[in-house]
């Protein structure tokens, strides 16, 4: 159920809504819009009685939500959701592409700076790194841990970058939480229940990335269960799904931006690197992400990529992601949207 309240509602309307919600035994989510305040109830089996809520002061109507997500909805909210980071002109989900960029795990100090130095040099707000690592492989590289999150936090003081990194379990999560800007959950935590809610208690954007066979309204329902915590910061990240294709790793899937769009109030970011797992494919997919209507692009950037300990083959030189934020510049203002760069940018060469 969601109330929708009247525009000229005041704060305390608002509040005596939340409370009388919450003594019926259920939460409320308040979700400020540009022309009114929808509350959003959860925590309800069936349907809450309309009819108390709908004699309260400031409230306009008392509507059913059909869709399964609910907070997630465009039904509770109309205007996109934009992140924004105090301090910064980052941003995620306006007008302005979110750039996310950086090797798939953080390796070394050395080389997480010299990859950030570039990545700040060509426009990039964010800097991605894994410090905790889902491999396949037991024997595979798992990720520097607390270390590497040192080394971000070490990046974000001289590069101004925001930090995006990813928590694989509820261990990893807290220390995730402490250290970086935005918490990634992975593909393959996408319906790790536990966790979503864990990242729900949170008071930082979290980043979701699609799970691999994760049809539009799981991907939704995982957002939910983030959202139904009351943390409405959520992110959702395409980044390829599995199919039979043998000539990509994963088959890109960005015909779910206008669905999302249309559906959802969250960004969406395009994740082309894991989406493809080849190098030659990555800057194609960011352009058309772009074009179709992505809020960013999360990209795997290594100086060395042959000596990379994971993903190397699907990272991008320093060199190309500079040429794929020249030519997301050039299609951003024919979708109406906007490449920000510069302070960051300028910071970086000073
Ligand atoms: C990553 O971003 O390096 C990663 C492991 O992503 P995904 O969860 O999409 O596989
Ligand atoms: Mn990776």
């Amino acid at each position: 159920m969601l109330v929708v309240m009247k525009a000229q509602a005041t704060q305390e309307e608002i509040q005596a809504v939340c409370e009388h919600i919450e003594q019926l035994g259920f939460r409320a989510h308040p979700l400020p819009g540009a022309q009114r305040t929808a509350i959003g109830i959860t925590g309800n089996q069936g349907e809450v009685d309309r009819g108390d809520l709908e004699e309260l002061s400031g409230v306009a109507e008392v509507i059913r939500v059909s869709k399964p997500y609910k907070l997630a909805s465009r039904d509770v909210k109309q205007e996109d959701t934009v992140i924004r980071f105090a301090g910064t002109d980052a941003s995620i989900g306006g007008q302005d592409l979110a750039i996310i960029a950086g090797p798939c795990s953080i390796e070394s100090r050395e080389q997480a700076f010299a990859i950030a130095e570039q990545v700040a040099a060509s426009g990039a707000q964010f800097f991605r790194g894994g410090a905790y690592k889902p491999r396949t492989s037991p024997y595979a590289f798992q990720g520097l841990g607390l270390e590497a999150l040192r080394i971000m936090s070490e990046v974000r003081e001289c590069f101004g970058l925001r930090i995006v990194t990813e928590a694989i379990d509820n261990e990893s999560l807290d220390l995730v939480a402490e250290w970086a800007d935005v918490v990634q959950i992975g593909a393959r935590n996408m319906q790790n229940y536990s966790l979503l809610k864990r990242a729900g208690q949170l008071r930082k954007p979290v980043l979701i990335k699609r799970g691999l066979s994760a049809t539009l309204e799981e991907f939704l329902m995982s957002a939910e269960y983030v959202m139904s915590e009351g943390n409405y910061e959520v992110i959702l990240c395409e980044r390829g799904v599995r199919t039979f294709t043998d000539h990509t790793r994963n088959t890109l899937d960005l015909s779910i931006i206008p669905s999302v769009r249309r559906v959802s109030h969250l960004p969406i970011l395009v994740d082309p690197s894991h989406g493809t797992g080849k190098r030659e494919s990555v800057l194609p997919m960011a352009r058309a992400a772009v074009a179709a209507g992505a809020d960013g692009i999360i990209v795997e950037v290594h100086d060395h990529p042959e000596k990379a300990l994971s993903d190397g083959p699907q990272s991008i030189y320093p060199g190309q992601f500079a040429s794929m934020m020249n030519e997301l510049e050039q299609i951003a203002p024919v979708v109406g949207r906007k490449l920000p760069r510069g302070i960051h940018a300028k910071a970086a060469r000073a």
